[in-house]
């Protein structure tokens, strides 16, 4: 069997879309294969509601503008997209590498590995009755505002998340809470600041230790932190945001044998890993500094194209600007 395709990028997050967008600018026959129904990793399944301030360009952007722009752009090129399939073996095969899905088997001669944390789910609220509240009052995100408008909302958490969600909350929510266990976040100065200077109701100190049903609402009642003080708060809808377990980051059960650091692939600055013409890129790489932000992944992405594109053709120029590119 030869290989169909020059690169397969594995992961259809918002750095394999990104890859897949530059790889076509360099016209070379791309495949990009994602497990989920959509695309946008993380930022679709997780935080399309909410507004990213870091990605360049952007002042402000939401998770599902961020993805819509990027689906825009990958359309200018002619990357294959194959949703709903999941890469569940990566052998080499001679100098190319065969790659079998749950629904088929191809060949690629390079592979960019942007899997992203794996499958990840929320960290839970660790309350006996949970449970009984999930979807009616209690959510683990924000996927759809419009359920949350003139409602009341306690947000439980204290990283960037839950700082952002109580912010986008209020905007559209007449009371909102944010109930953290410690008295400092675990946030960008920024969005500390903002959340100080916004009429967002701090409980600090407070633990969650318990669940009861008012009519439609929810009691939460919570214990302040070393004087186990109580506190009771009646609303409508309860966010909590512990942030996410990651149940697999790369199929340990792929055949290549990939070196990598509690569970991320070590990768060299051009993202080359252990594996000749494989790279990877985006949260599942890890070097010396990494930090797992849309804006590195980024940036990531093109240098690993550029790198792969050497390896295959030699002989053509390297990295050009986008204009030289654009056919
Ligand atoms: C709540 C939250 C808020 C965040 N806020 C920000 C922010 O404000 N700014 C910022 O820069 N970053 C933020 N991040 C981090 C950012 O979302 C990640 O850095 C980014 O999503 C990484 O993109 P990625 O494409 O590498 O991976 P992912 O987004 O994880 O995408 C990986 C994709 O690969 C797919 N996949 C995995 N395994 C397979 C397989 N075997 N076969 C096929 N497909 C597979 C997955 O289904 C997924 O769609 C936030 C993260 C969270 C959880």
């Amino acid at each position: 069997m030869e290989a169909t395709y020059d690169i397969t990028i594995i992961g259809g997050g918002p750095v394999g879309m990104f890859a897949g967008f530059y790889a076509g600018l360099r016209d070379v026959k791309v495949q990009i294969i994602e497990s989920l129904e959509q695309l946008g990793g993380q930022v679709s399944a997780i935080y399309p509601e909410k507004t990213i301030l870091d990605v360049a360009g952007y002042p402000k952007i939401t998770g599902k503008d961020l993805i819509s722009n990027l689906k825009a752009q990958l359309a200018e090129v002619d990357t294959e997209v194959k949703l709903k399939q999941t890469v569940l073996d990566v052998e080499s095969v001679g100098d190319e590498f065969k790659i079998t899905t749950n629904q088929e088997v191809t060949m690629s001669k390079s592979i960019l590995i942007a899997t992203g944390v794996g499958s990840f789910n929320p960290r839970k609220l660790a309350v006996d009755n949970a449970d009984e509240f999930e979807d009616k009052q209690l959510f683990y995100g924000v996927t759809d505002l419009d359920k949350f408008k003139n409602q009341s909302v306690l947000v439980a958490g204290g990283g960037d998340s839950a700082i952002d969600l109580a912010l986008l909350l209020n905007s559209v929510s007449p009371e909102v809470y944010l109930l953290h266990r410690r008295d400092q976040f675990r946030a960008m100065e920024h969005s500390v600041k903002q959340l100080q200077e916004s009429s967002v109701k701090l409980l600090t100190p407070y633990l969650i230790k318990g669940l009861e049903p008012v009519d439609q609402q929810v009691k939460i009642i919570a214990e302040k932190m070393k004087t186990k003080e109580p506190l009771e708060v009646v609303v409508d809808k309860l966010v909590v945001n512990y942030g996410f377990k990651s149940q697999d980051k790369v199929n340990d059960n792929w055949s290549i044998d990939l070196a990598k650091t509690k569970g991320q692939i070590n990768v060299s600055q051009t993202g080359q890993t252990n594996l000749k013409n494989i790279v990877a890129v985006g949260d599942v790489a890890t070097f010396d500094g990494k930090q797992a932000l849309i804006s590195t992944g980024f940036g990531e992405a093109p240098i690993a194209i550029n790198h792969l594109i050497s390896n295959l053709y030699p002989d053509r120029r390297g990295a050009m600007h986008s204009t030289s590119l654009n056919k």
